[in-house]
């Protein structure tokens, strides 16, 4: 048996931030720079290391960006002021709120609060409910990562059967609706699907995005399928794991991302293509 491609989504990740790199070359000749503004409230190590990122992606590519650190305790209000700022602030065309916030926030009232324009989270419900009825929006970023990979992969999507295990509004959704859009026929799995192997192994192409560390082993995967891991799990010995068994499952599929550099670079470079998208937009460019 050969052995299962893998899909890098560094590569992948790569070749398309040279191309916005591009475009940010462009943009500076007509006075426009990209610029994100993320807001961090609290102290969770994760939201911290992640903010790190998005900062020095907008590092590399040459965007503005500003990163506001709230205290833990700060007030809904307070959010709320801050982004009613960065609205109307011109240098910024890109609002991120790291997400979770503490308990006392309520983070609907916070997303319902970030300008449609800026949303390049895709997380207001004007953007989702363009996502739905197909009408152009800033799509969600993990989302439209793995649509990304998988075409500049070569893989067709049309006319597959697309199983995507998961139903969240951040991952599993969205990208049940973009795998559709792109001509796929899709079936949803969840906590209460019965057989969940057994659809699975129906799939042409298999996402998993359960959060739950290995659990989808050679047994939920048809030979030759296409299978893309959004999972993030961190383990006790401190790696970091998919929801997929990655050594179990390369034995039988056909190509495959790892966790780490699968799914995850391509998170933030779509969110660096969204801001340059919103950038372009909200000068009349796009
Ligand atoms: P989530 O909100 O917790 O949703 C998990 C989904 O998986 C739910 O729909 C749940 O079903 C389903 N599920 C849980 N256990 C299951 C089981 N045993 N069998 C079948 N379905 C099961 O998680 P999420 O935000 O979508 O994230 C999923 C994973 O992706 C996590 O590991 C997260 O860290 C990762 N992630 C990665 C990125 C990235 O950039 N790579 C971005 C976002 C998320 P019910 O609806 O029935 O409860």
């Amino acid at each position: 048996m050969t052995a299962a491609t893998i899909i890098s989504g560094k590569q992948i990740s790569e070749e398309i931030r040279k191309g916005i790199a591009l475009e940010v070359e462009q943009l500076s000749k007509q006075n426009v720079r990209p610029g994100l503004a993320v807001v961090l409230v609290g102290d969770d190590p994760a939201s911290h290391v992640y903010v790190r990122n998005k900062e020095k992606a907008c590092q590399d590519l040459g965007y503005y960006s500003e990163v506001h650190r709230l205290s833990a305790d700060s007030s809904q209000e307070e959010v709320l002021a801050l982004v009613d700022k960065l609205n109307a602030q011109d240098s910024i065309h890109g609002i991120l709120v790291q997400l979770p916030l503490p308990k006392h926030i309520h983070e609907k009232a916070v997303i319902d609060a970030i300008s449609v324009e800026k949303d390049v989270d895709g997380f207001h419900p004007v953007n989702v409910g363009n996502l739905v009825i197909g009408d152009d929006s800033l799509l969600p970023c993990t989302p439209a990562g793995v649509i990304e990979m998988i075409k500049r992969t070569g893989i067709e999507i049309a006319g597959k059967h697309a199983v995507v295990i998961g139903r969240s509004n951040i991952v599993g959704k969205p990208v049940s609706l973009l795998l559709q859009r792109e001509n796929a026929t899709v079936t949803m799995c969840h906590s209460r699907t019965a057989n969940m192997a057994e659809i699975a192994r129906q799939a042409d192409i298999l996402v998993v995005a359960i959060g739950r560390a290995n659990m989808i082993d050679a047994s939920y995967v048809k030979p030759g399928a296409v299978v893309i891991d959004v999972g993030m799990n961190r383990l006790e010995n401190g790696k970091l794991a998919g929801d997929v068994d990655f050594e179990s499952v390369k034995q039988v599929s056909g190509p495959i991302t790892p966790v780490p550099g699968g799914v995850g670079p391509m998170t933030i470079t779509m969110l660096m293509q969204n801001t340059l998208l919103a950038a372009k937009r909200l000068n009349g460019l796009a």
